[in-house]
């Protein structure tokens, strides 16, 4: 069989990420990122970009450890390297702190983060509002030059990439050999899932480089993450909103929360607000699906569903994605062996 052609659908984080991961993984591949936006206006341009998980509760937690495992090592060799600038890859310091003690002191990824710790009595000083709290180092991307980062390695692997919308995946089964589906939100409509769904994102940039450590609420509605060029204040988590509008009375709120934690912030310039929907799903949808119309064939491998911790997970989805992507080379070579024989 000639080189088989592959199409992604999606550019955001887990799109490209998987694209990434394929050209790498099978060099005789030809790849194509065929998606109706690019940076700066997905869904993942808008994240934090924070490493620290996101539960799934469909999901095994020793696969989500393994996820997150891949991608605290692959973005840590990165913020190790000559490009950690230009990627937007960076160790952040930080505290989480809560109001109770929590269920769960030791969380599932808390040996993979670097130096996880209770909070000492002297650092909760700083939070009299909460009366528990832990320390850890972790890894934050800056998102926009994140993507642009892996856009500009993907076209050094001879990668194409199109602007195009997609209306229905077998559209494409007489010009690709396998589709990649990381349509994020929009596989709601792509594929007509009905298990994933919006959860709307509001957050806020801004100038205040004093800011330093990240600080995050333990219930994850409140956090103040610094970036190399702003930090960003959040959030909100409205289910079901599809409304990409940002709302002015959030903007008050979430400003006030940050400062209640971080009083420094009063100070701050610059406010910039974005809004982005979490492609929520119970667990991400990562697995080989086969379209046939008429005897004619397409597999597809679905990648979505990332929810609140896609930057968390990419590059775990991504390498198992692309291993999926290797077995349905291996039946389609099989197939067209037993064909000449
Ligand atoms: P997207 O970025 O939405 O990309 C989907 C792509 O598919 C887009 O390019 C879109 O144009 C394309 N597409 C969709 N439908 C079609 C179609 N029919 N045809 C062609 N193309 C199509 N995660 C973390 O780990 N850490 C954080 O700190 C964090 N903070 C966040 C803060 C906010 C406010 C929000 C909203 C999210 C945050 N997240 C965070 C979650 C993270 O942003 C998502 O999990 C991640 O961006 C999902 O990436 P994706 O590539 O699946 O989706």
């Amino acid at each position: 069989m000639a080189a088989p052609k592959v199409a992604v659908v999606g550019a955001g984080v887990v799109g490209l990420s998987t694209a990434l991961c394929i050209a790498e993984t099978c060099p005789s591949c030809s790849v194509m990122v065929l998606s109706d936006q690019f940076s700066p206006n997905t869904t993942s341009d808008v994240a934090a970009g924070i490493l620290i998980p996101h539960t799934y509760s469909g999901t095994p937690i020793h696969v989500q450890k393994q996820w997150f495992k891949e991608t605290f090592t692959y973005l840590f060799a990165i913020s190790n390297s000559a490009e950690a600038s230009e990627a937007g890859i960076h160790l952040v310091s930080g505290w989480q702190v809560f109001k109770n003690t929590p269920k769960e002191e030791l969380p599932f990824w808390s040996d993979v983060v670097l130096g996880f710790r209770p909070m000492s009595e002297a650092e909760l000083q700083k939070f009299p509002q909460h009366l528990f709290g832990q320390a850890f180092t972790t890894l934050k991307c800056d998102c926009p030059p994140y993507l642009l980062w892996l856009e500009k390695r993907l076209k050094a692997t001879g990668v194409q990439m199109y602007t195009r919308k997609v209306a229905d995946l077998w559209e494409l089964h007489s010009e690709y050999n396998i589709v990649v589906n990381c349509a994020g939100i929009g596989a709601h409509q792509l594929v007509g899932d009905e298990k994933v769904f919006p959860v709307r994102g509001q957050v806020l940039k801004v100038h205040a480089p004093w800011v330093k450590n990240f600080i995050r609420d333990g219930d994850g509605l409140t956090y103040i993450y610094p970036g190399i060029h702003r930090v960003t204040l959040g959030g909100t988590r409205e289910k079901e909103s599809w409304s990409l509008s940002p709302d002015p009375g959030t903007t008050k709120d979430i400003f006030d929360r940050c400062c209640s934690l971080e009083p420094s912030l009063r100070g701050a310039q610059g406010i910039e607000v974005k809004v982005g929907l979490r492609p929520s799903r119970w667990c991400v949808r990562l697995q080989t699906e086969v379209l046939s119309q008429g005897g004619v064939k397409l597999p597809v491998v679905h990648n979505y569903g990332h929810g609140a911790g896609g930057f968390s997970v990419h590059r775990g989805t991504a390498k198992e994605a692309a291993r999926l992507v290797r077995e349905c080379i291996a039946a389609l070579q099989g197939s067209t062996l037993r064909a000449k024989l």
